[in-house]
């Protein structure tokens, strides 16, 4: 019984050990994602000269891919002078870390000699106008200014150490064609009808043959075996008369063209078409 009740209790430990682990584990992923994985944005040395702006921007590509393009710089100072300033300035899309530096004028100028610098805010947006995403970060116009002295890495050191390599992938593609390789070379002509060295060979046998001579037949008469197949009287209709169940041959029918009855003859398919020429 008191073996039972330990390991129930032991069981008990351990459930409630790994719910806790896990929801440690949760939050310490929570806290370094907000950390660290947030967009940031970081205030670098200019080279523009006094009026000269420059930061970097880092934020997670891969979770957000957006293409930032924008910048504005919002200076609050309801109780100072100015009261208010603001500046924006377009850039080439960026879709990785990058940094800029731009000379942002008359707007930079007076946000560095307002007054009330404790009470004074200065909003940096970044956006991404197609995307229409913006990351606002914003801070106290003298944490800016002292960010703007102490900064040491400039937009082009920034650029190089965040480096991120967008060249394409090369894919080599194996070159194929659809067309036919050429015939090796032979002194053999092509044998077509339309070649004239070959176009004799394409005549008809009986078209190099003399003429045959029409004839007159005595009598012709069908035999058993007509299948009603109308080849006949296709032929020569004034002779052949093909009924329901055989073929006659027409009272008076013209017996002079003999040729033209042998052809139905020959096209007879069971040569039940008999003649006898005359003579
Ligand atoms: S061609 Fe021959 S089988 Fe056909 S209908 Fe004429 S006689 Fe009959």
């Amino acid at each position: 019984m008191n073996t039972t009740m330990i390991a129930m209790g032991v069981a008990v430990l351990a459930g409630v050990g790994l719910v806790v682990t896990l929801g440690v584990l949760s939050l310490l992923s929570g806290g370094l994602h907000f950390l660290f994985a947030r967009p940031r944005v970081e205030i670098l040395k200019s080279e523009k000269g006094e009026t000269g702006f420059a930061f970097g921007f880092k934020w997670n590509a891969a979770r957000e891919p957006a293409k930032f393009n924008r910048i504005k710089l919002r200076l609050f100072n309801p109780f100072g002078s100015p009261t208010q300033v603001e500046k924006t300035v377009e850039f080439s899309p960026k879709s990785t870390n990058f940094a800029e530096d731009f000379d942002m004028a008359e707007a930079m100028k007076q946000i560095l000699e307002c007054d009330r610098l404790d009470d004074a805010l200065l909003e940096i947006e970044v956006m991404a106008s197609k995307e229409g995403v913006t990351h606002y970060f914003s801070m106290k116009v003298r944490k800016f200014l002292e960010k703007v002295k102490s900064a040491t890495q400039t937009a082009a050191e920034f650029n190089e150490a965040n480096k991120v390599d967008n060249s394409k992938p090369v894919y080599t593609i194996p070159s194929r064609s659809f067309i036919a390789d050429p015939l090796p070379a032979s002194n053999k002509a092509l044998k077509i009808a339309t070649n004239p060295e070959f176009a004799g060979q394409f005549q008809s046998a009986d078209a190099s043959a003399a003429p045959q001579e029409n004839f007159a037949v005595s009598k012709v008469w069908i035999e058993d075996g007509c299948i009603v197949c109308n080849a006949c009287e296709g032929i020569f209709p004034e002779v052949f008369e093909v009924t329901d169940d055989t073929c006659l041959i027409r009272d008076g029918a013209p017996l002079d063209d003999g040729l033209k009855i042998l052809e139905a003859a020959e096209a007879c398919p069971t040569e039940v078409i008999k003649f006898n020429k005359v003579g």
